[in-house]
């Protein structure tokens, strides 16, 4: 079999074996093949489909091509989590802390942003000093001491997917269920956990705009996982508005340690992160039901353990503990207006998109995979779906580079706002869950 083979195989609609994907997946990784090829195959693959099976190899061929990370000298049970993107959602960032403060070992590969969805990595590394380049060798040293590590993205581990990844960003292959699905799940499996919760996004601002698709995609998230010995638990939740009161990367960084301290105020954002800890609690078997997990994670909450994690968590990858009590350290924008409403009414949309696209332009995020970001750019949204607003009272506050930036988003962020006249429900954090 060479390449030439498996393009014309997929292009006639052929299944392929276990070997004919370990020979993709190494072709990728080693860099010996051409990007034409494997573009011919990628868009072989996108219009003819992989099957289960297939897509279970394709997963494991793509994550044996670099190392697997062994985290045997650290306690179980080894867990991970991964969100399929959105706008605002700094959930790891205060989750993390949480499961480790729960005795939970959690070893984490995060990616950046690029368009409207945010990355971890462009998150933390808004943090003066914090690391996001740890080795293999230094996350397992780094996790058998505080429970927790995160790095960014490693050509170590699965670099199959590195390639493959670029070459379908650039060649319209990316919406493919069994080539999403094995590029998530490849390097989960090469990082080594056992235990993996997914939180994907549905709504305006997700890769799946709604529940038929994100259902689909928690599926075959699931059922792959599990064939190639995960054990997943899903969670679909909301992406129509923004993920809690920030968009943008300190902001971000902010409001998720904001929300580990004792005795802070209840928000939207914090309930998805206890669901998401306590969902994770019961898939360990450490709490037989949602509610007790939510009790434990309240617990911890309450008695300041998770905020101690993420201190230590801060400390040990280079950055200023401090930051995570509001210590100086996460910069300040230069102009800071606040949006008002031009009537009263309900909120009965604030578009995750639209302010997704904003921070994007204000410089938060990227249009091309090597634009740099101002970690300090963002808007704070200060409505929520179902909320009564009134005329002049603010609806968001932009953080920009300067006033011409910011007046030129408070237009755009007007037109993400959508009053209704009568009361509107809440939109729900989390729409399914699979505990
Ligand atoms: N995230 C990934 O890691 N890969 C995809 O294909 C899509 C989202």
């Amino acid at each position: 079999m060479t390449l030439r083979d498996l393009i014309a195989a997929k292009r006639d609609g052929h299944r392929h074996s276990a070997e004919d994907l370990k020979l993709l997946a190494r072709a990728a990784a080693e860099g010996s093949a051409p990007d034409y090829q494997l573009s011919a195959w990628l868009m072989a693959a996108y219009l003819n489909g992989l099957d289960e099976e297939e897509t279970a190899a394709l997963t494991l061929a793509m994550a044996g091509t670099g190392e697997r990370l062994d985290l045997s000298a650290l306690p179980k049970p080894w867990v991970d989590k991964h969100s399929t993107g959105g706008v605002g959602d700094k959930t790891t960032i205060a989750l993390l802390p949480i499961l480790a403060a729960a005795g939970l070992t959690v070893v984490k590969m995060s990616g950046r942003g690029l368009g409207i969805t945010g990355g971890t990595v462009d998150k933390l590394a808004s943090i003066p000093g914090f690391r996001l380049d740890l080795s293999p060798d230094e996350m397992i040293a780094q996790a058998g001491r505080i429970g927790l590590a995160l790095t960014g993205q490693t050509p170590r581990l699965a670099p199959a997917d590195k390639t493959l990844y670029a070459l379908r960003d650039a060649t319209e292959t990316v919406a493919s269920l069994p080539l999403i699905v094995s590029s998530i799940l490849s390097k989960k499996i090469a990082g080594g956990a056992e235990v993996l919760g997914l939180d994907v996004k549905c709504g305006s601002g997700a890769f799946m705009a709604d529940l038929e698709h994100a259902r689909a995609l928690a599926s075959a998230l699931k059922r792959i996982g599990e064939r190639c010995g995960l054990s997943v638990h899903t969670t679909i939740t909301d992406m129509d508005q923004p993920l809690g009161r920030t968009v943008g990367n300190a902001l971000e960084v902010r409001e998720a340690f904001d929300t580990l301290i004792p005795g802070s105020t209840p928000t939207r954002f914090g309930g998805l992160v206890r669901h998401l800890a306590a969902e994770t609690l019961v898939a360990v078997q450490h709490a037989q039901s949602l509610a007790e997990g939510i009790t434990i994670v309240d617990g911890l909450l309450a008695a300041g353990k998770p905020l101690d994690r993420a201190r230590a968590w801060v400390d040990a990858q280079g950055g200023d503990p401090g930051v995570v009590d509001g210590a100086p350290g996460l910069t300040g924008a230069i102009a800071v207006i606040d949006v008002r409403s031009p009537r009263e009414g309900f909120a009965a949309r604030v578009d995750a998109r639209t302010v997704g696209q904003v921070v994007v332009a204000l410089g938060g995020g990227r249009q091309a995979a090597n634009d740099a970001i101002d970690p300090a750019v963002g808007v704070e949204t200060l409505v929520e779906v179902g909320d009564r607003v009134e005329a002049g009272s603010p609806v968001f506050r932009i953080h920009a580079k300067s006033p011409d930036d910011a007046r030129v988003a408070a237009s755009s962020l007007i037109g993400g706002l959508t009053l209704a006249q009568d009361p509107v429900s809440p939109i729900p954090v989390v729409l399914e869950s699979s505990s």
